[in-house]
């Protein structure tokens, strides 16, 4: 018997012909670079992103199957971006603008970008990068964010590109495995690499991810998006926004404490994301008002990016804010794992179902999960056994863009090895314990950095920390805790190493402090080990023999 069912291929400009079709009153409300709101509907968007795919194609001539940039804030050109670069048959790159010109240069040459759309605000930067490009010329066209700005030599304005009729459009015909979009690795080993998406995978991502134990998204919400646009396509919520019709909130620029919580009195979104970083800081603000607020009630929150601190869980719940943990990478379109919530869970105490919640979770729908040693030997799902977690999907990446296949990064079967280390429970509950990188190897004991940070934010004058390894003569690594008092606060190093204590076995108690104002981040606003290791290189710890 043959399967009955029709052969459609599947791609991103269904989604935008369904927001299009059913949406179009739906909006997406911004924040310009003054701080005004302002807002344009699904059916501007879904006109406008098709008149964006006939200019690339008619004008611009890019051919199909190459990349388009965007060096963009989020804000409502930037989300016509993403389906009309698609919907022009070409893969929408999203550059990060956090990255030095020579990192986003050497991007651009790597992804021989055709066309790089730019926020006119962020021309300063793009004029650093473009002596630094050595393979790609890539034509401008200058997004209007603030608008009144003149436009470089040779670049287009966005506005005038795209100014044409183009009701009468047509898609090019693709089969759903050609490429979508591209995202670069953050490349702290080696270079930055590209993961490039296809219609397929980005398109059933966005299906799952509407599924009430992951975004829980319908035509209801109203989606605030402060992960960048450009890390990870903001965990791809665009595309499943759009799908299920539900409005965006784009902050633009402002990614302030307070102008966060501003923009979620004006605009009361029902989810928001944001990785763990950006909630401390709201949460600090949050505790420190400068004046009462209405906020959104029941608010949902995907937090992820990095490891959620329970105390961040229960921090939140009490202001009615509920934090859902997505954990998964660049590489895993992002969606990999999340701490469904089962009846079960509901019954323990409160404190332990946000246990339960900053675990990483139980693999999404269509991704497999597995742990292994450093032999590939896979290791029993106790609770207890390490090692690293590896997974296979419809939307985890097979390769990387232009390099010879690394062995290093996929198994013998085909898996993407992760880089990160956890162990996996009877129930199938992922817990990270690391990245292999950052794990403390003290006395031949292993040190979990993220079990500590978790425990040490646990402190309530604690606003933040991170650890790491630093050297030992006899010991080979200890753990060095950097830590940031929340404001007014006074404990010290003995004080926090006392409130450890009955919480870590002995070898675990750090004996090493730090006390900084501010932990340096990322590009995508994540703790940033590797300048804290270089910042305490020649450091030696104080933990005695
Ligand atoms: P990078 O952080 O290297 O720029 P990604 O954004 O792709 O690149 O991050 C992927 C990595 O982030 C994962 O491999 C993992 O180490 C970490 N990560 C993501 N989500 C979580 C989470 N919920 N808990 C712990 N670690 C996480």
């Amino acid at each position: 018997m043959k399967s009955t069912m029709m052969q459609v291929p599947l791609s991103t400009n269904m989604i935008l012909e369904r927001a299009g079709t059913y949406f179009g009153e739906r909006q997406v409300l911004g924040r310009l670079p003054d701080k005004r709101y302002a807002s344009r509907s699904y059916a501007e968007v879904y006109r406008r992103a098709r008149q964006l795919a006939q200019a690339l194609r008619e004008e611009l001539a890019v051919p199909r199957n190459e990349a388009v940039a965007t060096l963009c804030w989020n804000h409502a050109w930037h989300l016509e971006c993403y389906f009309g670069i698609p919907a022009a048959g070409a893969v929408l790159h999203t550059l990060n603008l956090r990255l030095s010109p020579a990192e986003i240069a050497y991007i651009v040459d790597d992804a021989g970008d055709r066309v790089v759309i730019v926020d006119d605000v962020l021309l300063p930067l793009w004029e650093k990068v473009r002596p630094l490009l050595r393979a790609s010329n890539p034509r401008l066209v200058v997004v209007p964010y603030a608008g009144g700005m003149a436009l470089p030599d040779g670049a287009l304005g966005y506005e005038s590109l795209i100014d044409r009729d183009a009701s009468a459009y047509a898609y090019p015909v693709q089969d759903e495995n050609e490429p979508v979009g591209m995202c670069y690795t953050s490349g702290t080993t080696g270079q930055p690499k590209g993961v490039v998406y296809s219609h397929r995978s980005m398109v059933l991502h966005a299906a799952v991810g509407c599924v009430p134990d992951l975004f829980d998204l319908s035509a209801r919400d109203r989606v605030l998006l402060v992960t960048p646009m450009f890390h990870a396509n903001a965990w791809a919520v665009p595309f499943s926004a759009l799908m299920a019709g539900a409005d965006q909130i784009m902050p633009g620029p402002h990614l302030g404490g307070e102008d966060l919580l501003d923009l979620m009195e004006h605009a009361q979104p029902t989810l928001a994301l944001g990785v763990p970083t950006i909630w401390m800081m709201i949460h600090q603000a949050l505790e420190a008002p400068t004046r009462e607020r209405r906020l959104p009630k029941g608010m949902r929150m995907l937090v992820g990016g990095a490891a959620v601190p329970t105390s961040m869980i229960a921090n939140f719940a009490r202001h009615d804010m509920h934090i859902v943990q997505g954990w998964g990478m660049t590489e895993t379109s992002p969606l990999g794992s999340v701490p469904v919530v089962k009846p079960e869970t509901l019954e323990l105490p409160l404190s332990q179902q946000h246990e339960r919640r900053a675990m990483q979770g139980i693999a999404t729908p269509l991704v497999e999960m597995r742990i292994a040693d450093e032999t590939g030997a896979p290791q029993p799902w106790d609770g207890q056994s390490s090692g690293e977690v590896q997974v296979r999907g419809p939307w985890v990446t097979g390769d990387y863009h232009g390099v010879p296949r690394d062995p290093a990064k996929f198994t013998a079967d085909g898996w993407l090895r992760t880089g990160d280390v956890g162990t996996i429970d009877a129930d199938g509950y992922m817990r990270i314990v690391d990245r292999s990188k950052d794990l403390i190897k003290s006395g031949g004991e292993w040190i979990s950095s993220v079990d500590l940070e978790n425990l040490v934010m646990n402190h309530p004058d604690v606003a933040e920390a991170a650890v790491i390894a630093i050297a030992h003569p006899k010991w080979g690594e200890r753990p060095l805790v950097v830590a940031v008092r929340r404001a007014g606060a006074e404990v010290d190093s003995a004080g926090l190493r006392e409130f450890l204590r009955p919480k870590l076995a002995r070898f675990a108690l750090p004996d090493d402090f730090e006390w900084v104002d501010a932990i340096p981040r990322t590009s995508t606003g994540k703790f940033l080990k590797t300048r804290l290791r270089e910042l305490y290189r020649d450091r030696v710890s104080a933990s005695p023999d």
